[in-house]
């Protein structure tokens, strides 16, 4: 507790702290939170599980005023993240009673211009945020603290034109903090425009390799899933994010593994809220150890105690390895992170190699294994990109058919559109064992 008191947190918030049993601050707090405090605007590289939440919500929970409007404004990519933000926020304002509102789209404008009415602190996607001050719900007059959350995905989803006349919207006196895990030219132009003296904060790593153990197999396209199959039923995996580069692909691991008597569910950003809430029941109650997800469903999800990260698609953004792998070995307990290599990721595979030097992948042999059923099809290459693999006629057919030489890419296009299009109407922050999930709104 010490230490965080000599960061110069406030009271309400240091109980909060006591109460949640934090021994020290994170790198990132301990590095940001003092600058922050200071007044200071701040670039910070961020991952998910940082504590960044804490740093960024320090200073305006220590000096926003209950009741005097919106003075604190979080920019999101997404509305998984807007939600959590938003719940933690909330937790760590609890002692000083601040009203936070989470706003993103795809759900009713009516719940959200209430809450607009008496918030303190919002939590936004940007265009859903647009929507509101067009049609004059909130005015960012008073806005003393601006936060850029996940910049770079921001910019990757195409807000930086929606952000850019939002910040337009703030008063120039406020304090504009940027936390981002890279920063883009086209981002450092956007921090030289709109930002006062920025100090730039840079944390060790996102992973501590010391905890995390790098592996990959170098199989053929249609020996991967049999492969997959195999290390998950092997001894060792307590609990396992499997990631697929499409929503697609999710499906088909999700069922086939299911088929083969593996417990796993899908979750993607094609999926009702209604069923992402149902999937993270099962796994809160132990229904289920194995999440088959694709990169922007992931974030959405605060699951702890994940021994394993499989990568069935490795990704086309070496960005996303690193997302990837840090949701294991976290919090001072080891993980795993396996890659299943088939030809079709060699291009993906050097590229995260390329930009993450010192990032150290050890081959190992690949195991017998069986062969196993594949039931519903793999899906085929679509004019998007990303989706792999020929699509088996029939049911019940062993993998292990001659297959065209398989497609790359990704799926970021479609699950942004879907994201941005099909907002469904909770949010959803896991409960019980792993998950974190939403309790209030
Ligand atoms: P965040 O990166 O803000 O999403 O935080 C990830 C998780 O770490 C959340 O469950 C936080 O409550 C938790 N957390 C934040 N700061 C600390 C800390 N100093 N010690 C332990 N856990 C923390």
């Amino acid at each position: 507790m010490e230490q965080f008191e000599k960061l110069g947190l406030c009271e309400h918030v240091l109980k909060v702290i006591s109460n949640k049993k934090f021994e020290k601050p994170s790198e990132i707090q301990e590095k940001t939170i003092p600058l922050i405090l200071e007044g200071k605007d701040v670039i910070a590289g961020s991952a998910t599980g940082s504590g960044k939440t804490l740093a960024f919500g320090a200073g305006m929970i220590k000096n926003v005023v209950k009741g005097n409007g919106v003075q604190g404004l979080i920019l999101t990519p997404t509305r998984e993240l807007a939600e959590q933000v938003a719940c933690a926020l909330e937790e760590f304002a609890y002692y000083k009673e601040l009203t936070v509102a989470a706003i993103y789209g795809g759900v009713g404008m009516g719940p959200q211009i209430k809450k607009l009415a008496y918030a303190d602190i919002v939590v936004a996607t940007p265009g859903r945020l647009l929507d509101h001050m067009q049609n004059n719900n909130i005015t960012l007059a008073k806005v003393d603290y601006l936060v850029l959350d996940e910049a770079d995905r921001m910019w990757d989803m195409g807000f930086k034109d929606d952000v850019g006349r939002i910040v337009k919207n703030c008063p120039k006196d406020k304090q504009t903090l940027l936390f981002s895990a890279t920063i883009s030219h086209d981002l450092a132009g956007f921090a030289d425009m709109y930002m006062k003296a920025p100090v730039e904060i840079s944390v060790e790593s996102y992973v501590d390799t010391s905890k995390l153990k790098q592996i990959y197999y170098d199989v053929r396209d249609n020996e991967k899933f049999g492969l997959m199959v195999h290390l998950l039923k092997g001894e060792g995996t307590k609990l396992a994010m499997v990631f697929c580069n499409t929503r697609r692909n999710a499906d088909f691991v999700a069922k086939n593994l299911i088929n083969n008597g593996v417990h796993a569910r899908a979750i993607h950003g094609g999926m009702d809220q209604s069923k992402r809430i149902r999937v993270l029941k099962e796994f809160a109650d132990g229904k289920m150890n194995i999440i088959v997800c694709t990169d922007v469903a992931a974030r959405g999800l605060d699951i702890t105690g994940v021994t394993h990260v499989y990568n069935y698609d490795l990704p086309k953004d070496h960005r996303d390895y690193i997302h990837r792998i840090g949701r294991t070995a976290r919090a001072g307990e080891s993980g795993m992170a396996v890659n299943i290599l088939a030809s079709r990721d060699y291009d993906n595979f050097s590229n995260i190699q390329r930009h993450n030097e010192g990032l150290v992948v050890k081959r190992e042999n690949t195991p017998r294994f069986p062969r196993v059923a594949v039931k519903f099809d793999e899906p085929r290459a679509s004019k998007y990109g990303g989706v792999h693999g020929r699509a088996s006629r029939g049911r019940g057919r062993n993998i292990g058919g001659r297959r065209p030489e398989d497609r790359k890419g990704d799926s970021r296009g479609r699950e942004q559109r879907g994201e941005r299009n099909k907002r469904s109407k909770d949010g959803f922050r896991g409960g019980g064992r792993n998950v974190r999930q939403k309790s209030r709104r």
